[in-house]
């Protein structure tokens, strides 16, 4: 595919036209989803009434397979939960997750986008159905991604979202962008030979960062610290100061404010609401993700200008 997005897009279009073949129109999206399950969720609804239930989470990001469970009927079409979320890097209980729709006979859709290549992700043995990535978060190109479709998953048809000369199986048209496809596969293999040792080494820097923010920054708070993450991220709220104010005075790295994803939409962060945080901490929030080129220097550059910014901000507010 061209993206995660579009496997995602397109393996949820296809399973809500095959539910609405067989009088089933509901479909559960957890709170958290990246925009390409909202969004597209969303416009089932408008498109063919599909009705979208949204599965909760708790305060550190997580959702509950109990309380899944509860949430199936007869009805339902499919569940899309992420595997690690975009914005805190807070892993889902995938395995959890499976088993429930297994049991249930209802596919699981899984966005890996962010897991895969940074955490082991064995598709076969979660037990998922259908799984999404990208190749750009595995430093490959950007504009390709994949949908692997499991075993069990691959009696059902999966409907086209592009038709034409039946490329990759009919599944999708169109001529295949080699260069593309060879740089994801090999970005794909230097992740997978790397990724035991740099989440050890991120995970290192990330925690050291944390340690410092939570040291010198006052009332800082970790989103999602109370859950397993991903060993590169730190989502943190900042008491009373503006998280856009605060990047922009710290020119020597960047990180982003609330979501990235949706940094140009007005709006706040849907993941953090979801997390009920503090509606005066929605607009404090900043996101690092710490990278393959990233080294215990930069972290300690940037975790003391975030800290010293902090302070001047604050006593400016005060
Ligand atoms: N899902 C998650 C969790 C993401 O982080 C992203 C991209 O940032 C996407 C989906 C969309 O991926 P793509 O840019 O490959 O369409």
């Amino acid at each position: 595919t061209s993206g995660a997005t579009e496997a995602l897009s397109w393996v949820l279009q296809s399973l809500v036209w095959e539910g609405m073949q067989q009088d089933r129109d509901e479909l559960i999206v957890c709170a958290t989803e990246h925009k390409a399950v909202l969004s597209t969720a969303e416009a089932m609804g408008r498109r063919h009434g599909t009705k979208v239930v949204v599965l909760p989470v708790d305060r550190n990001g997580v959702a509950s397979a109990e309380e899944l469970r509860g949430l199936i009927t007869e009805r339902t079409v499919a569940v899309a939960v992420m595997a690690a979320n975009n914005e805190t890097g807070v892993l889902g209980p995938v395995a959890e997750v499976a088993a429930v729709c297994r049991a249930a006979g209802v596919p699981y859709v899984c966005d890996a986008t962010q897991m895969i290549g940074k955490l082991p992700f064995n598709a076969k043995e979660l037990g998922v159905d259908y799984v999404a990535l990208s190749s750009h978060k595995m430093y490959g190109p950007k504009g390709i991604g994949a949908l692997w479709v499991g075993r069990a998953a691959r009696k059902r048809k999966l409907e086209p979202l592009i038709y034409g000369g039946g490329q990759e199986s009919g599944w999708r048209s169109g001529t295949v962008a080699v260069p593309l496809v060879v740089g994801f596969g090999a970005a794909a293999e230097f992740a997978l030979a790397e990724m035991a040792a740099e989440a050890v080494r991120v995970r290192a820097l990330r925690d050291s960062m944390e340690a410092e923010l939570l040291a010198k920054c006052a009332r800082v708070a970790v989103n999602g610290g109370g859950a397993p993450r991903l060993p590169n991220s730190l989502s943190v709220s900042f008491p009373c100061v503006d998280a856009v104010a605060l990047l922009s005075a710290c020119p020597s790295f960047a990180a982003s404010a609330g979501s990235a994803c949706t940094s140009r939409n007005s709006g706040a962060s849907h993941v953090l609401v979801a997390m009920r945080l503090d509606i005066n901490r929605l607009d404090t929030v900043i996101r690092i993700g710490i990278g393959v080129g990233a080294n215990q220097r930069d972290i300690n550059i940037a975790g003391q200008q975030i800290a010293q910014t902090f302070a001047t901000l604050s006593a400016m507010n005060s």
